[in-house]
């Protein structure tokens, strides 16, 4: 950033225009919308400006700018369209303390004005440092479309209570009230009875508020996907943008956790899979207390929170708290990682049934059907399977599975530096171990690459 955006207190202070024609003129009708007192030099000023001379909005002197004139300015605009007269002008208003502008000249300029969208006291700044005032005209146009004229006004109706809002508890109770009256009985009242009745709406509302009991605590149990923010729920990107508090996994990734809303309060549980980490019990706690106490807590789990996501546990905690829950679902990991190989997970004549896997759980490696899974044509995703290949291979050999079922290995499903391992239950532990994995890896058992099915390459980049 080499411009740094800043509001500056103006009111009262002397700013200078050096100019009467058309250049001048446009920053005139910029400046005129503030409550700075305007001076302006011109030897041959255009009428608009002798005329709001004459109506007191600005003060005329009809000569060149001389030395002294610039003395206690706070901005000063050199707008003569003359390029040694606005290098002499520049030099006398710099040495006399003032910050300069050479309109149309960023390499001489200390300040730069950008494209302003005036709400007041809303006010948008657009600047792009020269580059590109095209784009700065566009983003301009657009905001003057998006943001309703009567903004303004409500803004500064509000500002006058801001004192008396202060009587509502702090955080979700104050925005909610703010919320309301932005977007709601400020906007329809203003439009349909004027100012008096938003004034007078808004002590009704503000009684209401304050009359409401305080707003029980709600949690969400929702599902972060694999990685990509792309592939969160819309109802999950709502949720983030809502919480007051978001108590997240290790396994979340942080463009997700960067989209919760700014002032939530961030809590990193560590729990993956059945990895150590804060207790389940410690994290169950943790929400009901900030549920408890009024707050909107989303509960950040990756993948789907339904698949090995101790979703029971705190299920029951809620419920035994009499706190309200809802579960937004999210992607699985199986499934970011069967779309990253362009297979399928189950497929007409090969598999009509899928099974989830973990490679261990809470008592060390896991048991499963062993039988069922060595038959022919399975497919399984399996979770948290990195330790255990070893273990996995020796009991479906053992079943009676072929050494050469294929498994891909996938690293990192549908995030940046994701891999594709693909390999065959002979090879598994012995290739998991050279690849010398360090993201979350899912095992697609039966299953290979689409585009590797004929010749297996070892190691591949993933085609995202
Ligand atoms: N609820 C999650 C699973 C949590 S268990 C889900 O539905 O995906 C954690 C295991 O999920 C990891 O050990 C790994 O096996 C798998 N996993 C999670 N994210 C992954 C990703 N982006 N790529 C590959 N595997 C992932």
């Amino acid at each position: 950033m080499q411009h740094f955006p800043i509001f500056l207190a103006i009111a009262g202070r002397r700013v200078i225009v050096s100019g009467g024609g058309e250049a001048a003129l446009a920053k005139l009708r910029l400046l005129l919308k503030t409550e700075a007192r305007l001076c302006v030099f011109a030897s041959a000023p255009a009428p608009d400006i002798r005329l709001w001379a004459a109506e007191g909005r600005l003060t005329l002197t009809e000569r060149a700018l001389a030395p002294g004139d610039a003395v206690s300015a706070a901005l000063f605009y050199a707008a003569n369209e003359d390029e040694a007269e606005d290098a002499r002008v520049t030099r006398l208003a710099q040495a006399e303390g003032a910050l300069t502008n050479w309109v149309d000249n960023l390499a001489q300029s200390q300040f730069i004005t950008p494209a302003i969208v005036d709400r007041d006291p809303v006010t948008v700044a657009i600047g792009t440092e020269g580059a590109a005032p095209v784009l700065a005209r566009a983003i301009k146009a657009d905001l003057e479309a998006r943001l309703p004229a009567h903004l303004g006004p409500l803004a500064r109706i509000g500002k006058t209570f801001r004192k008396a809002v202060e009587a509502l508890p702090m955080g979700r109770a104050r925005r909610d009230f703010w919320s309301d009256y932005y977007f709601k009985t400020g906007p329809e009242h203003i439009v349909s009875e004027g100012k008096g009745i938003v004034e007078r709406g808004l002590k009704t509302l503000l009684a209401d508020h304050l009359s409401r009991r305080a707003a029980p605590g709600r949690v969400a149990l929702v599902g972060a996907g694999p990685g990509d923010p792309e592939l969160l729920t819309l109802k999950a990107r709502r949720a983030l943008d809502e919480a007051d508090v978001v108590i997240y996994d290790r396994l979340v990734a942080p463009e997700i956790l960067d989209l919760a809303r700014r002032e939530a309060k961030m809590i990193h549980a560590g729990k993956e899979g059945f990895g150590p980490s804060m207790s389940q019990s410690d994290i169950c706690r943790l929400i009901t207390d900030h549920a408890a106490r009024g707050a909107y807590v989303v509960r950040l789990k990756s993948g789907d929170p339904t698949v090995y996501g101790r979703l029971d546990e705190e299920i029951d905690a809620l419920e035994a708290a009499g706190l309200a829950w809802s579960v937004i679902p999210g992607i699985t990991a199986a499934s970011a990682a069967a779309a990253g190989i362009g297979q399928s997970l189950t497929k007409r004549g090969r598999n009509s049934a899928l099974r989830f896997l973990t490679g261990h759980d809470v008592k060390g490696f896991a048991e499963h059907d062993w039988r069922g899974l060595a038959r022919a044509g399975e497919v399984a995703a399996i979770y948290m399977a990195k330790k255990g290949a070893r273990f996995l291979q020796g009991r479906l050999l053992m079943h009676g599975a072929s050494a050469d079922t294929p498994v891909t290995v996938v690293e990192n499903a549908s995030r940046a530096g994701g891999r594709t391992l693909a390999t065959t239950l002979a090879r598994l532990p012995v290739d998991i171990d050279s690849a010398a994995l360090t993201g979350p890896a899912i095992l697609l058992y039966g299953l290979s690459p689409r585009a590797a099915e004929a010749a297996l390459p070892l190691l591949q980049k993933d085609h995202a």
